[in-house]
C-alpha cells in the first residue's frame, strides 16, 4: 500500500511558522500529543465497553521513551489506533487543514499573539520540535493493517504498511538541533511532571511513572474522603496551614466542569492570599495564570478547576473574555453561596469559627455582586454585644422590632464604645458589633441597596441612649445645668464644640461625645483620602446629670474653687473624646501634665 503525496496548497511556509510560533512555548507538542493519546484511549475504553472492540483483556497506558543517542522522542498509546483510511482523513486532510487555517490566521493577525492563543494546532504541532514525525499505528478493528506515516516536515508526507502488531498508535519524532533537548530524559520528565501528575491512564516516561497523584475532583464527591481532600490540599498548596473549608464542583451540561476550590486561612501577607486556582482539562495540567474564572473576590480561593472543553493550548490572554468564564464564575459563585449558607445551616458553631477568616470575603462579595447578597444574606452574621452571640440581621430585626424598625444598633469598637454599649443594655436595645473595616462599606450598601435598613452607632444620637430624654427638668434643675453648662464653656473655650446637660442611662460616665451619624461617617469617608489622621472639631459633648460629678462640680464652683472646677471640666471633655476615639494625640502632652497635676492634688 506504499503511497506517496504532497500536502495541498500553499504550505510552503507552514513549517517554519509553526517553529517560529511555538519557540516561546517549546512543550506544547508534548501536550497536544499525549492528549491526542488519552483521547484514543478514552475513546478505545468506550468501545470496548459497548463490544465494538473485543481488546476487552488490554491494559491501557501511555509511555513515553527519550532516545539521547538518536535524538528522537517515542509517544506510545493503546488507544484505537488509525486505518489507512482514518490517517488519510484525520491526519493528512483535517489536522492538515486546521494548520493552513492557522497559517492563514497567523499572516492576517500579523503574528498577533491573541491568534496564538486561540488556536488548536494538535498534531502538526510536533513539527515545532522535529526535521521528521513518523506514525505507526494498528487499529482496533478487526483485520486491520498496521499503517506507517512520515513527513520530513516539507510539504509531503509517504505512507505504507508496517509490522506492527499491538492495537494503538506509536508516534516518533527526530528532533531538530534547537529541540534536542527533548531526548533527554530529565528534562522532558520535568515537563511531564508538571502537566500530566494526574494523567488518567498510567503514564510512563522510559521506566518512570510520571502520574503518581490522584486526580480525586474526578470523582464522585461522596466517594471522597474528608483525609482525603485535606491531603490534597497539602499537596497542592504546602503551607502547612489546613484549609477552613471546600466545595467539590461537579457540574455537568451545559457547563462540564469539575474541580475543588478550598477556602485557605487568609493570612495577613498581602500577597498571601492570592489566589491559586490550577486549570486542567481532562486532567492535564493547564494554566496557573486564572483569571475571571471566579469573580474578583473570590480570588483567595485555592483548588483545581478541571474544564474540558478548554482548547489546550490555552494561554492566559486566550482565556481572558471567555464568554463562558462568566457563566462559570458564576455557578461557582452559587455553589460558594449554597456551601456558606449549608455550613450556617447546619453546623453554626463551626461557621461562627470560620467566620472571622472569610467575612471580609463573604461581605466583599455581597456588595459587589448582588445575586452572591441576595443568596447569603442571612449568612452574614454579627456578634450581638448584648447576649455575646452571632445573629443575622434578618433574627436581629425580628428581635428588635417592636422597638426600632428596621434599625440596627451597632458599635464599631466594643472597648472604646463600652460606656454606650452600657447604656444600650439598661434599655434593653440590642448592639451588635461591626469592626471590620469593610463594615462600613457594607453599611452603606445596605442602606442604600434596598431593604430600607438603617444604621446607627450607639454614640451618635442620645436620644437612643438615655432613658429621659424627654423628662421635663425642674426649674431648680435648668438653673443647675445651665451653671454647669457655663462652667464648661468657660474650661474649654471652643465655640463649635455643643455642650447639654443630659440623664444618662448610667451614673458612671460623667459625660459623652456625641457625632451624628451622618457627620461621622462624612468624615470618614474624607479620612479614607488622606494619609494623615484627622479629627471632628464640630460635636455634642453632653454632661451627664446624672453623674454626682456634675452635682459636685457647681458646690466646687460656689466654694471658688476655679483650679478644680477647671481641671475638672478639661479632663471630663478629654475622657469624652477619647471614648469616641476622636482624641487629637498632639493634645497628649498638654492631657498627661494635667492628669499629673490632679493626682497631686488627690496626693496632697
Ligand atoms: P484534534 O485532537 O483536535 O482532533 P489533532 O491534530 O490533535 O486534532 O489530531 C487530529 C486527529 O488525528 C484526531 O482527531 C484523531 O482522529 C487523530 N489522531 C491523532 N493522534 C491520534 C492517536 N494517538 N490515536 C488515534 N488517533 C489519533
Ligand atoms: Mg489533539
Amino acid at each position: 500500500m506504499a503511497e506517496k503525496g504532497t500536502i495541498s496548497v500553499s504550505t510552503d511556509d507552514l513549517f517554519p511558522i509553526i517553529k517560529k510560533w511555538l519557540y516561546s512555548e517549546h512543550d506544547i507538542f508534548l501536550r497536544e500529543l499525549l492528549s491526542n493519546a488519552v483521547d484514543a484511549i478514552t475513546k478505545h475504553h468506550h468501545l470496548i465497553i459497548t463490544g465494538e472492540s473485543n481488546h476487552k483483556d488490554i491494559k491501557h497506558n501511555i509511555t513515553v521513551t527519550t532516545d539521547s543517542e538518536k535524538k528522537t522522542i517515542t509517544i506510545k498509546d493503546t488507544g484505537l489506533g488509525m486505518t489507512a483510511e482514518e490517517v488519510k482523513k484525520y491526519i493528512n486532510q483535517i489536522a492538515l487543514s486546521s494548520a493552513e487555517d492557522f497559517v492563514k490566521k497567523f499572516k492576517d493577525a500579523g503574528q498577533d499573539a491573541q491568534v496564538i492563543g486561540h488556536f488548536g494546532l494538535g498534531f502538526y504541532s510536533s513539527f515545532m520540535v522535529s526535521t521528521k514525525v513518523e506514525i505507526r499505528t494498528l487499529s482496533f478493528q478487526e483485520g486491520a493493517e498496521a499503517v506507517y506515516w512520515e513527513c520530513d516536515g516539507s510539504t509531503s508526507f509517504s505512507m505504507d504498511s508496517c509490522d506492527k502488531t499491538d492495537v494503538g498508535t506509536e508516534i516518533t519524532l527526530y528532533l531538530d538541533k534547537d529541540s534536542e533537548n527533548f531526548a533527554d530524559e530529565y528534562s522532558t520528565r520535568q515537563t511531564m511532571e508538571r502537566y500530566w501528575q494526574y494523567c488518567p491512564f498510567d503514564l510512563k516516561l522510559n521506566d518512570n511513572q510520571i502520574n503518581t497523584e490522584k486526580a480525586i475532583w474526578a470523582e464522585n464527591p461522596s466517594q471522597v474522603k474528608e483525609k482525603q481532600y485535606k491531603e490534597f490540599y497539602t499537596k497542592m498548596f504546602p503551607t502547612g496551614e489546613e484549609p477552613l473549608f471546600w466545595i467539590h464542583l461537579n457540574f455537568d451540561l451545559p457547563l462540564n466542569l469539575r474541580g475543588i476550590l478550598y477556602f485557605p486561612k487568609l493570612t495577613n501577607d498581602p500577597n498571601g492570599n492570592k489566589g491559586r486556582i490550577k486549570l486542567f482539562s481532562n486532567q492535564v495540567f493547564v494554566t496557573d495564570e486564572t483569571q475571571d474564572i471566579v469573580p474578583p473576590f473570590l480570588e483567595m480561593l485555592r483548588g483545581v478547576i478541571d474544564w474540558p472543553d478548554m482548547p489546550l493550548n490555552v494561554s492566559r490572554s486566550s482565556l481572558q473574555g471567555n464568554p463562558k468564564l462568566k457563566k462559570i464564575a458564576a455557578r461557582i459563585t452559587k455553589k460558594i453561596a449554597d456551601k456558606l449558607n449549608g455550613l450556617r445551616k447546619n453546623n453554626f458553631d463551626d461557621y461562627v469559627g470560620f467566620w472571622k477568616d472569610i467575612n471580609p470575603v463573604v461581605k466583599i462579595g455581597a456588595i459587589q455582586d448582588r445575586e452572591f447578597y441576595d443568596r447569603v444574606k442571612d449568612s452574614i452574621i454579627f456578634k450581638s454585644a448584648n447576649s455575646g452571640e452571632w445573629t443575622n440581621l434578618s433574627d436581629y430585626l425580628e428581635r428588635a422590632k417592636e422597638n426600632h424598625e428596621n434599625k440596627i444598633y451597632y458599635a464599631s469598637d466594643e472597648h472604646a464604645q463600652a460606656s454606650y454599649i452600657e447604656m444600650f443594655k439598661k434599655q434593653n436595645k440590642e448592639v451588635l458589633i461591626l469592626n471590620s473595616s469593610i463594615d462600613p462599606h457594607l453599611i452603606q450598601f445596605l442602606e442604600y441597596g434596598g431593604g430600607g435598613m438603617k444604621f446607627q452607632r450607639i454614640d451618635s444620637n442620645l436620644e437612643d441612649a438615655t432613658t429621659n430624654a424627654d423628662k421635663e427638668d425642674s426649674k431648680e434643675e435648668q438653673k443647675e445645668n445651665k451653671q454647669i453648662i457655663k462652667l464648661f464653656k468657660k474650661s474649654i473655650g471652643d465655640k463649635k464644640v455643643k455642650i447639654e446637660v443630659k440623664e444618662l442611662g448610667s451614673a458612671d460616665i460623667p459625660a459623652v461625645v456625641i457625632l451624628p451619624e451622618h457627620q461621622r461617617r462624612l468624615h470618614e469617608m474624607q479620612a479614607m483620602n488622606l494619609t494623615e489622621r484627622t479629627f471632628v472639631d464640630e460635636y455634642d459633648l453632653i454632661i451627664n446629670s446624672a453623674s454626682p460629678l456634675a452635682a459636685k462640680l457647681t458646690s466646687l464652683d460656689a466654694a471658688k474653687k476655679t483650679t478644680e472646677v477647671d481641671l475638672i471640666c478639661k479632663h471630663v471633655h478629654d475622657l469624652a473624646l477619647i471614648g469616641q476615639n476622636n482624641f487629637d494625640p498632639t493634645k497628649m502632652g498638654e492631657f498627661i501634665n494635667r492628669s499629673n497635676k490632679i493626682i497631686s492634688i488627690l496626693a496632697s
